[in-house]
């Protein structure tokens, strides 16, 4: 594996793959790898001949007051990780690398970037949509792996690749869970045990709303008020963000579950602001 840090030298690699006939897929992550990352490496090895994957805290998608500086990082083991998963480069960037003095140019995301996660991170996903274009550029994927953890995100990256004529394949997995429920996630660190003893309540909260659905209830406003109910009770430690349910693809609020919706939070435990989703079938 080789371990890349100049945009240019990722750029001729992959454009050398490319003349070759190789297809290449591409893993954008922020690094300190658990079982998710090493699921979306996996899943994108298997349908490409050649695997980038990006490690890049992007600083352009971290607000002021934000975890950009604590943000976990532990870049010998992740390139141990990736290697291990059947990555060809790691590219690993530094941030005046990716954003050059000046930089002034943004992806104006679209308006689903200003619901669920944007209503607390306004900027979040222009930050994302910028550096995941700059990838999508300088590898010329021809597929990009993500996971259904961050289902905001991938659906914003599957509409900017519409809407920019993209020309890359855009595949997502299911998010991987610990075995008490909780969805992996690098900030998983942040947590005091306490609140780590509490974190589940999350998920169980969510598929508690799908066990109502299973037994018919479908008005959303029911669904999130029972949601809130037990996490009163069982995750007292919780700050809410926000809980909703909404269209699966243009995440616009919905008031009934007469078709498949996404019910997503976000909550702060601690010094961590956790999210979590779940697809509700009527
Ligand atoms: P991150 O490094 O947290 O920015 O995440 C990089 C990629 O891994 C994103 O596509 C995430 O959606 C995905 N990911 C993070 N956590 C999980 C998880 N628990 N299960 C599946 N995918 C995940």
């Amino acid at each position: 594996m080789q371990i890349l840090a100049a945009p240019q030298e990722l750029s001729e690699q992959c454009l050398d793959w490319l003349a070759g006939g190789r297809t290449v897929a591409l893993v954008p992550t922020m690094g300190y790898y658990h079982a998710g990352h090493e699921d979306l490496m996996r899943h994108a090895r298997g349908i490409a001949e050649r695997l980038v994957v990006s490690l890049f805290v992007n600083p352009a998608q971290f607000g002021p007051g934000e975890d950009l500086d604590a943000y976990p990082r532990d870049a010998g083991r992740d390139a141990a990780v990736a290697e291990a998963c059947g990555a060809d480069v790691l590219f690993m960037p530094k941030a005046d690398a990716m954003y050059a003095p000046y930089h002034g140019t943004w992806v104006d995301a679209p308006d689903m970037a200003k619901k669920l996660c944007g209503r607390s991170r306004p900027l979040h996903f222009r930050g994302v949509c910028t550096v995941v274009l700059k990838l999508f550029l300088l590898s010329r994927a021809n597929v990009a792996v993500f996971g259904n953890k961050d289902w905001q995100q991938q659906a914003i990256i599957r509409r900017m690749a519409r809407d920019l004529n993209v020309p890359i394949r855009i595949e997502t997995r299911p998010i991987v869970r610990e075995a008490d429920g909780l969805a992996l996630s690098s900030r998983n660190v942040y947590l005091t045990p306490e609140e780590r003893a509490q974190a589940p309540e999350i998920c169980r909260g969510l598929s508690y709303a799908r066990e109502m659905v299973n037994c018919g209830e479908k008005d959303a406003t029911l669904l999130r008020k029972a949601v809130l109910g037990r996490w009163a009770e069982r995750l007292p430690l919780g700050r809410l963000d926000y809980i909703e349910i909404v269209h699966p693809e243009t995440l616009e609020p919905v008031s009934r579950v007469d078709s498949p919706a996404l019910m997503a939070c976000a909550v702060r435990l601690g010094k961590a602001r956790l999210i979590d989703n779940i697809l509700l079938f009527p």
